[in-house]
């Protein structure tokens, strides 16, 4: 018999396409295993509509929950509440950072927006907020890309919701 736990651990082990130092269930795009018998439901939410990961990701789900024989597997997209950076875990926000990304930091963007200045980024190597867009689309479409004008290091910066 399949557990709902069996089906998290399992999700666990799938890494993000664009950031592998995150997982699938870090990431905050699965809202929900349901398991009635041997149906197994998991309920996703893209983070950025039209992400190409998202079909990679359905593609890796469903080739890991192979190895639970004789399951009914159904992936459902939901788009509400839409995916926010919010849902990212305090833990990986860290991993984010560690990994040289910097993580969302929604009330410096939403200001930003509000107010047409430029968002003063923290870098995540050396920690200062003195850094400038380069380009509103770093290594992949849901991240820009930074330059610290303290450390002079380029970062990918996670883009908010
Ligand atoms: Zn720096």
């Amino acid at each position: 018999m399949i557990s709902e736990d069996d089906v998290w651990k399992c999700l666990e082990q799938i890494p993000d396409p664009e950031i592998p130092v995150l997982n699938i269930v870090e990431l905050g795009v699965i809202r929900k295993v349901q398991i009635t018998n041997n149906h197994v439901t998991i309920t996703l939410t893209p983070t950025y509509s039209g992400c190409p990961a998202m079909k990679h990701m359905e593609q890796e789900i469903q080739r890991s929950l192979k190895m639970f024989k004789g399951i009914h597997l159904k992936l459902e997209t939901v788009y509400f509440p839409p995916w926010t950076t919010s849902w990212i875990s305090v833990e990986a926000r860290n991993k984010l950072q560690a990994y040289g990304i910097a993580p969302p930091e929604e009330e410096t963007e939403r200001k930003a927006a509000l107010w047409g200045v430029e968002s003063k980024i923290q870098c995540p190597r050396c920690k200062q907020q003195q850094s400038k867009l380069i380009s509103q689309f770093g290594s992949t479409a849901c991240k820009a890309l930074y330059q610290c004008q303290s450390c002079m290091e380029p970062f990918d910066y996670f883009k908010c919701l």
